[in-house]
């Protein structure tokens, strides 16, 4: 754990109370500060209770009386749509609003950091899609560089959860828009973006809402190393903004799909192939095909700015190269589940929106195609471009009737059940294709959550293979 510094003895109001709430409970009360803590389901009260915390409303009358901030939980609104109204009543009050980055950053960094030969540095990654597979690639390729590492924010532990940094570690972060906009400090050493697409447009009153609350995590922080995604005007604009010029090399550009070999630095991927360039020289080449964790365009694209993070951090292109060999993929994104007479079952649930989908259809070349379930707003004909590699679609879910619809003349069935769409792809598969979950919609018709619904794919895979 990290102590909270800068509260002891002051009391610090947290409103939400789920896995980083707590943990920043424990983490205030570790710095010596007095945590009250607040949410509105009673089992999230009761939990906490039993931990020994005390819990109060915080729009009773005198609440926050003394009270030195409010931290809150990255669900909560705390602008727009409307700020909940607790927020509201901090920001009527005046009372500084933070979040446990904020904290995180605030008191990282301790005595003892000064007998240390190399000081503890932190990564964090942002972005719209790709953030847990970056953040998860760069923890594993310092692993197996045999640095000591921890990977925490929006993926695995709270922030605040992670043990006091060793000599030379590297802290790996990811970071959500709604983290990044309300901390009130963010000085990461390397600070990473990945793209950008519209997403949570609700939570930040639309797209230039959204890129600025990812933007601060390099306009506030001062990065040393910005590692920046250009394939959107977004990324150009970044990039442009934090370099002094296309020289200058504090500034490494990624992109997966076009050459970038005027600048100062920069990592991209073309054909299946990374390329490094650095002051107009090419400096490491490495095939991405057959990394079967790593598959398809947007993978290569996280790849190139995994690879561009640990290079910022000295690493040598031999050594990454080796680790991204042995990445196995995160559960539920493009994760390789199967494989049976030259057939391939895939699992990327995580694929909940069209975008997410639509790179998934594009990483394979013969795709039997699950999709289905609870269908958002727009629905999927934005996927038609891309529907050339579906040799048949099994539908299931809610929404499986509306998708057959939206998906014109690609050939398809409805299957309902994912017992009875992998059985039925399975059947059909010949040698070449995958079997894809690409669901391009919301699991909770038939799942509490896309994790459940990967589990579901993957056991009803082993079972037929087993
Ligand atoms: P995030 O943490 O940003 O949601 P993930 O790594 O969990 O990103 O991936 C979320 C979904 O987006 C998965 O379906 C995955 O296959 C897809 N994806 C992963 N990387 C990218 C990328 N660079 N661009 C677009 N989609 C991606």
């Amino acid at each position: 754990m990290i102590p909270v510094q800068g509260y002891a003895g002051r009391k610090v109001a947290v409103l939400g109370l789920g896995r980083s709430g707590l943990a920043t409970a424990r983490a205030l009360k570790a710095g010596g500060a007095e945590p009250l803590l607040w949410d509105d389901s009673p089992e999230a009260r009761a939990k906490a209770e039993a931990e020994g915390f005390a819990c109060t409303d915080l729009m009773k009358q005198g609440a926050f009386d003394g009270v030195a901030c409010l931290i809150t939980s990255p669900g909560i609104p705390h602008l727009y749509p409307q700020p909940n109204k607790v927020i509201a009543r901090a920001l009527d009050l005046g009372v500084p609003v933070d979040n446990d980055i904020g904290l995180f950053f605030q008191s990282l960094g301790a005595a003892d950091w000064a007998k240390f030969d190399t000081a503890p540095r932190v990564i964090c990654v942002t972005g719209s899609n790709g953030k847990s597979t970056t953040t998860a690639l760069i923890h594993h390729i310092l692993q197996v560089a045999g640095r000591p590492t921890q990977m925490a924010g929006n993926i695995g532990r709270g922030v605040l959860d992670i043990d006091p940094p060793q000599d030379g570690e590297v802290i790996v972060l990811e970071l959500s828009s709604y983290q990044t906009d309300l901390a009130r400090a963010l000085t990461p050493d390397v600070a990473v973006f990945t793209n950008l697409s519209p997403d949570h447009l609700d939570r930040h009153n639309g797209m230039g809402g959204y890129f600025a609350a990812k933007r601060r995590l390099f306009a506030e922080g001062g990065p040393d190393r910005c590692i920046v995604g250009v394939d959107e005007t977004e990324g150009r604009f970044l990039a442009n903004q934090m370099a002094q010029g296309p020289e200058d090399d504090r500034v490494i550009r990624v992109s997966s799909g076009t050459k970038l070999e005027g600048f100062g630095w920069s990592v991209f991927a073309r054909k299946g192939f990374l390329a490094e360039w650095r002051r107009g020289k090419q400096m490491a080449s490495i095939d991405l095909r057959e990394i079967s964790g790593l598959p398809g365009a947007h993978n290569h694209q996280n790849a190139c700015a995994a690879y561009a993070a640990c290079r910022a951090l000295g690493l040598a292109p031999k050594l990454i190269e080796q680790a991204l060999q042995s990445f196995g993929g995160l559960p539920h994104r493009s994760q390789l589940v199967g494989e049976r007479n030259g057939v391939r079952f895939v699992n990327d649930s995580k694929a909940t929106n069209v975008d997410s989908a639509a790179k998934a259809l594009q990483a394979f070349p013969k795709i039997r195609w699950i999709a289905g379930g609870m269908g958002k707003d727009g629905g999927i004909t934005a996927l038609e471009p891309f529907l050339g590699s579906v040799v048949k679609a099994y539908l299931i879910g809610h929404s499986a009737r509306d998708f057959a619809l939206q998906i014109g003349s690609t050939p398809h069935e409805i299957c309902e059940t994912m017992a009875r769409a992998v059985a039925r792809a399975a059947e059909e598969a010949e040698p070449g294709d995958v079997v894809l979950l690409a669901p391009a919609a919301a699991s909770f018709d038939q799942y509490p959550n896309f994790e459940k619904r990967g589990e579901d794919f993957t056991a009803q895979v082993q079972a037929l293979l087993s």
